[in-house]
């Protein structure tokens, strides 16, 4: 073995214990910056490795500048985006890197194929190689549209806006994963023939409209853990893709990224009460029409100065935050209304639901970041049974998450989905701007109940106003 390899595997081998330990330091929020500046050290060592390698020697100078150039270009965009981005705007983020991810690994897969086409001998052609490069391009492309989906559809995309369904979608997905690798097939058969060149071009078109029609269809409730599943794939075509190229390190980083995606969409389809296979495969029912509804009632409004009357004689509360904590920056406004709540002798919790907001954990990361005491932070099921005994429910942006229309309404597409059952205590405040409806799209009969109140207004401004009542 030549110096050149061994201090390679040996660079490698570190990188790999940095996205070890980095990953593990990402599961607590208190050294989840430190797990993410050690994966990213990780991934800088993995890229000088590949740099110094034999291959890259071989290309020569141009070789080294093109790379460089890439690099720069890259950590450009990705820092001033990153650093721009709202808080809001996160899950997007998240969602466009999963499928510049899988682009990736498909255009890796790509230009492997055509070295070979090129005649390079240093591209192995045996089935196992043929059939890992073909993997790489049917789940790197199926990561990156998908992914795109999800991005249009997390960004509320007008023409995504509505659930779409696709007739006989299970059909249509089915044919089209089997032309996939039917495509993997005819490469395996000819990898250096036109046969090949074929297989390559069937994979990666089907490949890129499977993407669509898998995610397009998916929505409301069960959008997390469809970004958890696309997350799981991306890294899956990283581990594929380093077979084809020989790079240790990939394979290691994605099987790391690819594992944990798929624990993650595992802990979520289980906290949505989902099996996997319903998720992928269940066919969306018509939402029953509003004669069926029964007659339509309006929700009653109520000011902040009566709203403050009710809370202050309350013995307990219990906040259920969701995606418009998060656009209003509500957070610390709550915490001081806690606080005061908690001066003024009354018990307060948090009711969290694991898909509120746009990504998982981020009503934790929102409150944790206003300092409300983890211990506060309780789950649906820690709060659903002391619900009936809570003086008031405040649910603060919150909208599907507390939409009783998916545990008793099977025509609805929030169908199975557990709730803060915030409708069952004795009075429900809910803030929210307007008549506006949550990601699913449908209307939440939780407004129109009786014992519940509408405070119309920006929930920053509502909650700082409650706060301002309580300090008079
Ligand atoms: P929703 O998206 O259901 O509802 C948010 C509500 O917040 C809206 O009805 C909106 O009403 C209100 N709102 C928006 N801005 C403000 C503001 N400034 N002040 C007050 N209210 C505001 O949020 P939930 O958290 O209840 O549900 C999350 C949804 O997102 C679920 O359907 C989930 O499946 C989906 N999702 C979750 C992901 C995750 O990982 N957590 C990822 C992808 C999707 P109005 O406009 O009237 O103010």
């Amino acid at each position: 073995m030549e110096f050149n390899d061994f201090f390679c595997i040996f660079l490698y081998m570190i990188a790999s214990v940095f996205f070890i330990m980095g990953i593990k330091k990402l599961g607590k929020a208190d050294t989840a910056r430190k797990g993410n500046l050690m994966s990213s050290i990780g991934m800088g060592i993995a890229v000088i490795s590949v740099l110094i390698s034999q291959d890259v020697f071989d290309g020569g100078l141009v070789a080294y500048i093109i790379i460089i150039l890439a690099i720069a270009a890259g950590s450009v965009i990705g820092f001033i985006w990153a650093k721009k981005v709202e808080m809001t705007g996160m899950p997007q983020l998240v969602a466009l890197f999963n499928g510049f991810g899988g682009l990736s690994s498909m255009l890796v897969a790509i230009s492997q194929y055509c070295a070979i086409r090129g005649g390079s001998y240093a591209v192995g052609t045996d089935a196992f190689t043929s059939i890992t490069l073909g993997l790489t391009i049917l789940i790197g492309a199926v990561a990156f549209t998908g992914s795109l989906i999800a991005w249009a559809k997390l960004a509320g995309l007008k023409m995504f806006k509505k659930n779409i369904t696709i007739p006989g979608k299970n059909f249509i997905n089915a044919g089209i994963l089997a032309t996939a690798v039917i495509g993997i097939i005819l490469y395996c058969i000819a990898p250096e023939d036109v046969l090949g060149l074929v297989g390559i071009l069937v994979t990666t078109l089907s490949s890129l409209a499977l993407g669509v029609t898998l995610v397009i269809t998916i929505g409301g409730g069960d959008m997390p853990v469809i970004i958890s599943f696309l997350n799981a794939l991306s890294g899956l075509a990283a581990a594929f893709a380093g077979f084809p190229i020989g790079n240790t390190v990939l394979i290691v980083s994605g099987c790391l990224v690819g594992a944990s995606g798929v624990i993650l969409t595992l802990i979520m389809c289980k906290a949505m009460n989902k099996s996997f296979a319903s998720l992928l495969f269940k066919t969306a029912k018509k939402k029953a029409s509003s004669a069926a509804e029964g007659e339509h009632k309006e929700p009653k409004a109520m000011s902040v100065e009566d709203a403050f009357l009710i809370l202050e004689a309350a013995k307990s509360v219990v906040f259920v935050p969701g995606y418009g904590m998060a656009v209003a920056q509500a957070q610390h406004a709550v915490k001081e209304l806690c606080d005061v709540l908690e001066e003024n002798g009354c018990e307060v919790n948090f009711a969290i639901h694991p898909v509120a907001g746009r990504m998982p954990g981020h009503m934790n990361v929102l409150l944790a970041e206003a300092n409300v005491p983890y211990e506060q932070l309780k789950t649906a099921d820690e709060m659903n049974p002391q619900m009936p005994n809570t003086d008031i429910a405040i649910v603060i942006g919150a909208n599907d998450v507390v939409n009783p229309a998916a545990i008793n309404d099977e025509s609805s597409p929030l169908y199975g989905m557990p709730i803060v059952n915030a409708y069952e205590a004795r009075t429900v405040f809910v803030l929210k701007r307007g008549q506006g409806t949550g990601f699913s799209g449908i209307e939440n009969p939780l407004f129109t109940m009786d014992n519940t109140v509408m405070i119309y207004g920006d929930a920053k401004q509502t909650v700082s106003q409650l706060v301002v009542e309580f300090e008079n």
